[in-house]
């Protein structure tokens, strides 16, 4: 039976906005939104009622509800990175240094993105971006796109001219989210020539594509598997020269972005100097990888080449926004030198960070946890983890984490991530995994008072459970 009573005791929207309790959801959050988020929670009372249940339905208990929901994270929401993975695609790869945070606020508003000030017209798209670009990578120019899938799919559509695409079979990669070469080569209405085997390609491979009408080189870095064994592939500056001598271009995907020397990183990956260096005429990568920037695809290369993508029609649909592009720029000034960007680059610093600086960190969380809950059961445990967010597929950076010891380690790391800023840990042969590599001294603080407070309420739980 329906409870015509509890129907009927629910409150009219006007007497809830009437009414003192609202006057403070009102003021922040003016009336239109107000009004909406009330009938929202009236709604729900409504149809609880319908379904026997028994909702508070007071006024306050409504516009607790419309508070709630008012308040509510927009997602993407901040979380806090307890795996250890610098570049966890789940959760939205490279963080961005202060820097980037603050030029994202600033261009929130109007902005000068294509305008020139000094004479008050019509202005280059990413101008300071492209003039950092050319002075970190050597390259004659340079400019970016929304992402690095979408520099590749440029650069084929705009450089093939209607000829196959020379790629070894060890190269035609998959990258997450379904993104393979070949289908991005059949989206540009082109074709790919494959060359050598899967395990072993050789420069006359690429040599009888060229002689077979080939008019591109495409090499990709492998970027998220790694072979070993009996394997060959041919250097990008062999390949380079092969394509000089045929009058084919190369173009050479490089996937994660690595901008400084290579003795700066505790890992090999292909660096952007030393493809510039090669001789590429057209190089891409991802702002969001190792770079530690914003989403992007960032392209490379001489500057005929460069011209030809940055005018081909598809530009345009894959153009950079306001948002990304000063992200980008602020990120890419901290590159003035690799100790200035190893400083400031958050992303550098968690791949760069030494294991007593590590240690460290997972001490602190420790200390953390234990002032707000000495009887807490951890400890710290050395941890092997990725770099992450497809690079790097070979490197297991030596780390530290936090093992807490509970019954149901899966279900607590549950209840860390409904935390007011959820906190995403591991959990490992029936222990609670927190690595710190990835956290800020005020997140170490925040994941100490969401774990001191899961781990109170599994204690409770235990309790009645007895
Ligand atoms: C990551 C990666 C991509 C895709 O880059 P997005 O910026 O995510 O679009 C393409 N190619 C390689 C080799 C990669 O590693």
């Amino acid at each position: 039976m329906i409870d015509e009573c509890a129907l009927r005791a629910l409150p009219q929207t006007d007497a809830v906005l009437r009414a003192n309790e609202c006057a403070a959801l009102l003021r922040v959050h003016g009336a239109g939104l107000t009004c909406a988020a009330v009938k929202t929670v009236l709604h729900t009372l409504r149809a609880q009622i319908l379904d026997k249940k028994q909702p508070d339905t007071s006024i306050a208990a409504v516009c607790e509800g419309a508070a709630l929901l008012l308040r509510a994270p927009v997602s993407p929401r901040r979380v806090i990175n307890a795996s250890g993975i610098a570049l966890h695609t789940g959760l939205g790869r490279a963080p961005l240094a202060l820097e980037a945070r603050e030029a994202v606020q600033n261009a929130c508003g109007y902005t000068d993105i294509e305008y020139d000030l000094a004479k008050g017209r019509r202005g280059e798209r990413g101008k300071e971006t492209n003039a950092l670009l050319r002075d970190i990578t050597g390259c004659e120019a340079a400019f970016c796109v929304n992402n690095n899938a979408a520099a590749l799919l440029l650069a084929l559509s705009a450089l093939a001219k209607g000829r196959p695409v020379a790629v070894s079979r060890g190269e035609l990669v998959e990258i997450g989210g379904g993104f393979r070469v070949s289908e991005i080569m059949a989206l540009c209405g082109g074709k790919i020539e494959e060359v050598g085997t899967t395990n072993r390609t050789h420069l006359r491979d690429y040599e009888a594509a060229l002689k077979n009408g080939a008019g591109l080189i495409l090499k990709v870095h492998t970027s998220n598997f790694y072979q070993s064994g009996f394997t060959a592939s041919v250097e990008l500056d062999a390949l380079c020269a092969l394509g000089k001598r045929y009058h084919v271009p190369v173009i050479a995907d490089i996937g994660s972005g690595a901008v400084l020397p290579p003795r700066e990183y505790p890992f090999d990956e292909p660096g952007v100097p030393q493809a510039v260096a090669a001789g590429a005429d057209v190089l891409v990568f991802s702002g969001d990888k190792l770079l530690g920037g914003p989403q992007a695809g960032i392209i490379c290369g001489k500057s005929a080449f460069v011209e030809q993508m940055r005018v081909h029609p598809l530009a345009r649909a894959v153009r950079i926004d306001k948002l990304s592009l000063a992200a980008l720029t602020a990120t890419l000034r901290l590159y003035v030198s690799a100790a200035a960007a190893k400083e400031r680059v958050p992303v550098l610093q968690m791949v760069c960070h030494d294991a007593d600086a590590l240690r460290e960190k997972a001490l602190r969380l420790q200390a953390a946890v234990l002032a707000l809950c000495p009887d807490a059961s951890c400890a710290l445990v050395p941890t092997v983890r990725p770099v992450g967010g497809g690079s790097v597929p070979n490197a297991a950076l030596p780390g530290f984490a936090l093992a807490i010891n509970a019954r149901a380690p899966a279900a607590l790391a549950a209840a860390l991530r409904e935390a007011p800023v959820p906190v995403i840990a591991l959990v490992r042969d029936h222990a609670l995994l927190l690595d710190t590599a990835c956290m800020t001294d005020a997140e170490i603080d925040e994941a100490a008072k969401a774990l001191a407070f899961v781990l109170f309420a599994d204690v409770a739980n235990e309790g009645a459970a007895l």
